[in-house]
């Protein structure tokens, strides 16, 4: 049996759970570690329900900082109630230095699914070896808290990139002409030395599509006229910058879905709408575009055909998700790994400073009317089906990457 652990934030439990669908399919018995919040709860049970072979395992969370001293006797991975037992784990980068020494202890063979860039991968793979983070990577693409060393974002990294080493493999939701040159140095050592294989997988596949309540409104539009605006699941803009947004997506003329949310975290954000964009806004643009504040299913919308570009903050799952669909994106990175991501993509913005309605419009415009970019996003859905199909790269490398997870024991 594989034990597979995400950590906290629907960024990162959605990759494991569309790898959890693959694994199952090969074969492979499946179980998970439940997460906590409101919203990841649901969406697991959820899936639990529509998958009944993949279970979930009720143990204690490892916490960040485990003594590999009492790592023999942790109740997570040493409850006599699996079985069967367990052939390896595939683990969250962000506990990769937690989990390293029980896995070591277990013997059990230790994977890593990467749910960002090849470009994160190669930043955090590098970035524990190097005293000053401005020697290799462009300044401009490192995440503004890793210059502070006392941040945890800063220790999380330099603490899980120095466990890569530890690991069996490192699975990453990318593809291999999305980010050839990427996966590249970090396959030959140019990166770091002592890597273990990193397998591109991607991009993983939505399991299913489900209708929600603007299906008509969409159904309703012409072929790739509307624009899908979303920042993910837990980047609120500031205020400022909503109603420029607003204002923007108005001046462009093209009809949109919008997916605004008002704080950081998708579950506790109590704000009404109108506390967001004021009522003349909805009124005026009631006939042009769909403004929402519930939680959409993405998939759903990037594979409608109406759509015609996605203004997204550039988390990676969301990068992916338009790559699979052939949606041209306008990157407007916010935070953490997302403009890294973003360079990946290479159209957009930089993230601080307030865009004003107006550029905001124009970009839109260029964003919609691009026929080059177009093609690219069409070619590069083609080269993404190609991957994860019967017989492409990802698909090669996930396959024998299973025989392996999987080995009965
Ligand atoms: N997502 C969704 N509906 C929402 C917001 C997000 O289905 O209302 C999904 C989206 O398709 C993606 C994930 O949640 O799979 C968000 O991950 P991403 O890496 O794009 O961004 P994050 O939320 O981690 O910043
Ligand atoms: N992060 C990372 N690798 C990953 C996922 C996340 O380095 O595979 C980084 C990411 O940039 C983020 C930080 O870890 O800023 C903290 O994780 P969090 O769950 O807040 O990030 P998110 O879901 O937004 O990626």
């Amino acid at each position: 049996m594989l034990l597979c652990f995400p950590v906290l934030g629907m960024g990162h439990l959605t990759p494991f759970l569309r790898l959890a669908v693959t694994l199952d399919a090969h074969g492979c018995m499946v179980s998970f570690r439940p997460t906590v919040s409101l919203a990841e709860s649901s969406h697991l049970n959820h899936f639990l329900s529509t998958h009944p072979r993949i279970q979930s395992l009720e143990f204690h969370i490892l916490p960040l900082e485990l003594d590999p001293a009492t790592a023999n006797s942790h109740p997570a991975l040493c409850s006599p109630s699996l079985s069967p037992p367990l052939s390896s784990l595939v683990i969250d980068i962000l506990l990769a230095d937690a989990v390293a020494p029980v896995a070591a202890n277990l013997s059990l063979p230790n994977y890593i699914l990467f749910t960002s860039s090849a470009k994160m991968l190669a930043l955090v793979a590098h970035f524990p070896t190097i005293a000053d983070t401005s020697s290799r990577i462009p300044k401009s693409w490192i995440p503004p808290p890793l210059f502070n060393p006392a941040h945890l974002f800063t220790t999380l990294i330099k603490a899980n990139g120095g466990a890569l080493i530890h690991s069996k493999g490192i699975l990453i939701n990318t593809f291999e002409s999305l980010e050839r040159e990427s996966l590249s140095v970090l396959n030959n050592g140019t990166v770091v030395s002592g890597l273990p294989p990193v397998l591109a997988i991607g991009p993983l596949e939505p399991y299913e599509y489900k209708n929600g309540p603007w299906l008509a409104w969409l159904d309703a539009q012409p072929e790739e006229s509307v624009v899908y605006v979303s920042f993910g699941s837990r980047t609120a803009l500031p205020k400022e910058q909503i109603k420029e947004l607003g204002t923007g997506l108005e001046r462009s003329g093209y009809k949109f879905l919008w997916v605004l949310k008002g704080m950081k975290v998708d579950t506790e954000d109590e704000e009404e709408l109108v506390d967001l964009v004021d009522h003349g806004f909805l009124e005026r643009v009631k006939d042009k575009g769909v403004v929402i504040k519930d939680w959409v299913d993405q998939t759903e919308i990037l594979a409608h055909k109406v759509i015609g570009g996605f203004v997204s903050h550039c988390g990676w799952n969301s990068v992916t998700e338009a790559a699979y669909q052939g949606v041209p994106i306008l990157a407007w990175p916010q935070y953490g790994d997302q403009k890294i991501n973003a360079e990946v993509v290479k159209w957009g913005w930089g993230g601080e400073e307030l865009v004003s309605g107006d550029e905001i419009g124009m970009r839109i415009g260029e964003l919609m009317e691009n026929n080059q970019l177009k093609r690219q996003a069409r070619h590069l859905r083609g080269e993404a089906r190609k991957a994860v199909g019967s017989g492409g790269n990802s698909d090669q490398l996930l396959t024998a990457a299973i025989m392996h997870m999987c080995e009965k024991t």
